[in-house]
Order: C-alpha cells, then structure tokens, then sequence
C-alpha cells in the first residue's frame, strides 16, 4: 500500500512521488532501508490524501517534503500541503537536491516564500565533476551550478537554508563542503550514511 506520510521521532515526512533526475550512489532507494514502510509508490498523492493521511498533526514538530524522490516534481501539491500545514502552525521543510530550475524553469525559490520554513539542499560534493560522478544527474554537470544557484536563490524567500552533505565522502571532502556554504553564506548539516 502506498505510504504518503510517516512519522520518524517527532517529524513527519511526506513522501509525494519517486520520480527524481538524480541517481546518487547512496540513495536509499538503492538499499534496503525504510522497505517496510512502502515508499515506493504506485500513485502519486493529491494534496487531499496528503493531509487526510497525517496522523496526529498536533504532536509533530515538523513536517518534511522528503521521501523516495525529488518532491519539487510535486511543486504545487507541495505548496498546498505545506499550506495546510502552516496553517496548523507547523513548521515545514523539503529536502532537494537543488535541481528546481533544470525540472521546472526559474521562478521557483520565490514560490516558496510563506510555506517553507527550510530548504535542505543536498550539496553531496564539492565539484561538478565529483557531483555528477557520485548523483548522476540526466542534466549533466550542470547540475552542480543549478544546486548552487538554487541555494543562493532560495535565501532570499525562506528563514533557513542548509546545505547537506553525506558523512561517508570523509573529512577533506567535508572541509571543501563548509567553504562552499560559506561562500554561499548557507550552514552546512553532515549527515549519517543510512545503508
Ligand atoms: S537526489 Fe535524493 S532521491 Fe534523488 S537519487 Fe539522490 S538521494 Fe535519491
């Protein structure tokens, strides 16, 4: 059965489609992590199933466009969750890989104004080459420059936005990652590898 939200800790996570232009290396996609809880997905969710699918809304500290796929494919349903959610008085975030302007055209970061409280950008390397070697974009390298652009972008219509990089890719890695962020004047969040 198809799994449009769930609850990990406190947060809700919000799972809107499987479609993505990546296909990173480590993607839990590739693996057998959250296999019980029926991500993958055989329709994609309406803003009304979304929300009729939360449970206990009041209890969460916030809720997260994430799931098994790229949720800026699902733009307008997730503005409107996240609408709906605001108006809860719930904070919201997505994680993206930064790839909006490639899959959707300019314009996006500004739509985001009002509804998102964060964007978590995942950054995942430190040159397009590396990037592409590791995400295996369907644009190419230009998705490196699209990610930064997308990040420096979104400052301007939402409170917090954060990079994201993978715990694996080690420390030298990881010292380039917070230069960029500070370059693009975003905080870097390094997360654990989930196998
Ligand atoms: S961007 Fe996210 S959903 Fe897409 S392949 Fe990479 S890790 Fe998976």
């Amino acid at each position: 059965m198809d799994t449009y939200t769930y609850t990990i800790g406190n947060k809700i996570y919000v799972n809107l489609t499987n479609r993505c232009s990546n296909d990173c290396e480590f993607c839990v996609r590739r693996t057998d992590a959250f296999k019980e809880i029926g991500l993958w997905l055989e329709h994609e969710p309406t803003a009304e199933e979304v929300i009729n699918s939360f449970e206990n809304l009041d209890a969460a500290e916030e809720v997260v466009f994430c799931g098994y796929g790229e949720p800026m494919y699902r733009l307008g349903v997730m503005l409107e969750v996240a609408e709906y959610v605001k108006g809860k008085g719930k904070p919201t975030r997505v994680n993206t890989n930064g790839q909006a302007a490639l899959i959707l055209g300019e314009g996006v970061p500004e739509k985001l104004c009002g509804k998102l409280d964060t964007v978590n950008v995942s950054l995942n390397a430190t040159t397009a080459k590396g990037y592409q070697e590791l995400c295996h974009s369907e644009f190419g390298e230009k998705a490196f420059y699209a990610m930064l652009d997308f990040a420096k972008e979104c400052k301007k219509y939402v409170p917090k936005v954060v990079f994201s990089i993978v715990d694996v890719v080690g420390e030298e890695e990881i010292a380039r990652a917070r230069d960029i962020a500070a370059a693009v004047g975003v905080d870097l969040r390094v997360r654990r590898y989930v196998r």
